[in-house]
């Protein structure tokens, strides 16, 4: 009989063990696919490719069925910093950017510890809209001591997320979230920062200097025309010598709004300096382009500018316009982008000869394609 007993015990000992060597090879598992998803969001080289880590592998590792990300944007200052081609993404349709004022409530007065359990549709739509969940987990991301966000794992099993069972997995996962969030999100606002003009808020002539030879080389593979506008206020000095620099700065806002609101999202707008701007209009041929400089000079000149209901001003523009062709082709871009450039720019200074407030056309730009210089090389 003893000897009965003890084999049992026995039995029962080894089947404990079995289950807690089972229980640590899972949780060792689970603590492999963690790591792996944390160092690929320290690693995320943008905000882009950290959403993605965050949207797509986090949830194909884990086997969700939906996962969500709400961020806090009071100020609608994430709206104008993602880009708008990401914004309207269906890949990015996980996140949500949160301004109105009912939702800044929800997300300030929710807990600040992770939940988890069934999911109830009428109290977790705001957070995922999803009939088919579940169960779901709720990660608020906090960063000193404020929510910014919150993500959630959303399954169709209703046991995967247990009520009460937030594990130190998920605990430490929001943490590194936040945290990867937040600095993902300043390091684009650095970003953003080091390419706006702070005067008038468009892109400075350093963001232009950089796309220029990008959408040429863009231009070299979609075989698209290219347009080029170089802008310059009218008697601007004059603004400034009777009404003080002030209102010229204010001045130079206003004429950047005008020329922005006429153009279309992908135009690049940027203050080359002082009262210069340029344009750059990818896929855009000569007629086109002139028809744009003319909706500019229109917009400009159209009403009177009105600076703290005192000061009112009309303000006219001059513009020259420079078009590369489709059909044309030239191998060195740097060289290419300033032929564009000074093209526009001697327009723009017939512009102001021939009486200012007009847009002068200085067509297609004049090129011997790399072929042609060849050939002619090797004749000489
Ligand atoms: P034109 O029609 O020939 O272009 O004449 P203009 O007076 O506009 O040109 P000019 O080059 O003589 O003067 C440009 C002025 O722009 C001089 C400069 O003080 C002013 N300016 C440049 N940058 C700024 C700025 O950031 N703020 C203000 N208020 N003025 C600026
Ligand atoms: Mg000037
Ligand atoms: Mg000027």
């Amino acid at each position: 009989m003893a000897v009965v007993d003890k084999t049992d015990k026995t039995e029962r000992l080894r089947a404990q063990l079995d289950a807690l060597l089972h229980h640590a090879h899972e949780n060792q598992k689970k603590l492999e696919r963690f790591e792996a998803i944390e160092f690929k969001l320290m690693a995320a080289e943008s905000v882009a490719d950290l959403l993605r880590i965050i949207g797509h592998d986090y949830t194909e590792l884990f086997k969700l069925d939906a996962c969500s990300l709400l961020l806090e944007d009071s100020d609608l200052s994430l709206r104008r910093l993602l880009p708008e081609s990401l914004l309207e993404s269906a890949e990015y349709n996980f996140l949500t950017l949160l301004n109105f004022p009912v939702e800044l409530e929800k997300l300030h007065y929710m807990s600040s510890v992770i939940c988890t359990g069934v999911y109830h549709s009428n109290r977790h739509r705001w957070l995922m809209d999803k009939p088919d969940i579940a169960s779901i987990a709720v990660l608020p991301l906090i960063r000193r001591g404020k929510k910014i966000g919150v993500f959630c794992c959303g399954s169709r099993d209703k046991n995967r997320f247990k009520a009460h069972a937030a594990s130190d997995f998920l605990q430490r996962l929001s943490f590194i979230m936040a945290v990867c969030v937040e600095n993902a999100l300043n390091l684009e606002r650095l970003k953003q920062s080091s390419f706006t003009d702070p005067l008038t808020q468009v892109r400075n002539r350093r963001f232009f200097d950089q796309r220029l030879p990008e959408e040429l080389n863009r231009r070299d593979r979609a075989k698209s025309s290219i347009s080029c506008i170089f802008l310059d206020i009218d008697h601007f000095k004059s603004v400034n010598d009777n009404h003080g620099h002030g209102v010229g700065d204010d001045v130079l806002r206003q004429v950047a709004q005008r020329v922005q609101g006429v153009l279309r999202t992908h135009d690049v707008l940027a203050r080359y300096g002082g009262e210069e701007f340029a344009v750059l209009l990818p896929d855009t041929g000569n007629e086109e382009a002139m028809m744009a400089a003319q909706r500019i000079i229109n917009a400009v000149n159209r009403s009177r500018i009105v600076i703290d209901k005192k000061v009112i001003l009309t303000i006219t523009i001059s513009a020259g316009v420079s078009t590369i062709d489709c059909e044309q082709c030239f191998e060195d871009i740097q060289e290419l982008g300033l032929k564009l450039l000074a093209s526009a720019d001697q327009a723009l200074y017939d512009a102001k000869e021939t009486g200012r407030n007009r847009a002068i056309n200085a067509g297609l730009l004049a090129l011997t394609s790399s072929v042609d210089r060849q050939d002619r090389t090797r004749q000489n």
